[in-house]
């Protein structure tokens, strides 16, 4: 396919690399999902600038991967390229005033542990959270009374017309599991978050109870994306699965989690239509014995 020789061309400039037909599989903590057209380890802004450019002139669909933790992926595949912005694009730089700047590909784990060091509080309930701070932002992940909302201050992003922006907090639009950036086509670079002088241990002893609680609670062994239903209005999507009966319900390899009602796991090759088809039949139950209407929380890549 002569747009991919393009593409590929541009990435030996910038000395990145293009997979072509990549298992999305390999790139999600579901481990589920057929391939991509081309599967891209973005570098810098600027090669994402000039890639982006280049599939939006030639309309070639593309789409932004952080940690992979958070979606759901087609067994189909997806037909367009994926930029994924993990590994080389995890920069920290601790500045005044106990703030700092971050890549968005750097993990959330890693941004605790580093402040951490700093005797920096802020990021102790986020920290259990498997994704990067650039997906976290996206749909304002949160955890233990916490959220993105509570530490970020503003972020660098690519605009629909890919152009380079910076936006204030205030204008982000936050809320639960969402931001100005949740099913549109601006992409995250970066992060400036704002924490406060803590004490080293106290800090560690908060943090390593709430990690410590995912571990005893959360089927953490497994391959999911996390919580798999929203939170609604007045109850819990795990409580109200759990009063259904629903524990252990499973289609093909996909499982309502035994230890977790919230969490649909994959228990070896469970396949994307299974997991549909398992949340589905989830659903419908709880709306028929409990009025309350659950919805989807990973993103569906198609
Ligand atoms: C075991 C487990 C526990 C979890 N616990 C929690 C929890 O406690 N709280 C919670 O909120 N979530 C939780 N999650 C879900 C997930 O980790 C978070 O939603 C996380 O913020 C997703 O980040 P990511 O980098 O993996 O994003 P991805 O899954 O890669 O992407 C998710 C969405 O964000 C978009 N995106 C990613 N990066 C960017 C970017 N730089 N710019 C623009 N868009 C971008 C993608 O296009 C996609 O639409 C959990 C998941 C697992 C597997």
């Amino acid at each position: 396919m002569e747009q991919i020789e393009q593409l590929e061309t541009i990435c030996k400039r910038y000395d990145c690399q293009l997979l072509r037909n990549e298992p999305l599989s390999k790139h999600t903590t579901f481990r589920i999902g057929g391939c991509c057209t081309a599967f891209i380890d973005v570098n810098c802004v600027d090669v994402l600038l000039e890639l982006l450019n280049y599939c939006n002139d030639n309309n070639l669909k593309w789409t932004v991967l952080g940690n992979g933790s958070n979606v759901l992926v087609s067994d189909e595949g997806y037909d367009g390229v994926v930029f994924s912005l993990g590994k080389q694009f995890a920069n920290i730089e601790f500045l005044d005033d106990c703030k700092i700047r971050c890549d968005a590909g750097v993990y959330l784990m890693t941004v605790a542990k580093s402040v951490l060091e700093e005797s920096l509080s802020g990021m102790e309930c986020l920290a259990g959270i498997p994704g990067t701070v650039g997906g976290a932002l996206y749909m304002n992940a949160g955890a233990y009374g916490g959220e993105m909302a509570d530490v970020v201050i503003s972020a660098e992003y690519i605009d629909e017309d890919g152009k380079l922006k910076t936006v204030l907090k205030e204008d982000m639009d936050l809320s639960y599991r969402h931001s100005m950036f949740s099913g549109t086509k601006r992409i995250i670079t970066g992060l400036t978050l704002q924490l406060r002088n803590g004490k080293y241990d106290a800090i560690k002893t908060e943090m390593d109870g709430y990690l410590n609680q995912r571990r005893a609670k959360q089927p953490l062994e497994l391959p999911s994306a996390g919580s798999t239903f929203k939170r609604p209005v007045g109850s819990y999507a795990s409580f109200l699965i759990d009063q259904c009966g629903l524990k252990g319900a499973s289609v093909g390899d996909a499982q309502v989690s035994v230890k977790h009602a919230g969490f649909v796991v994959n228990t070896g090759k469970a396949t994307c239509k299974d997991v549909l088809e398992l949340c589905e039949f989830v659903i419908e139950t709880v709306e028929e014995k409990t009025g309350y209407k659950l919805e989807l929380e990973p993103v569906l890549l198609k």
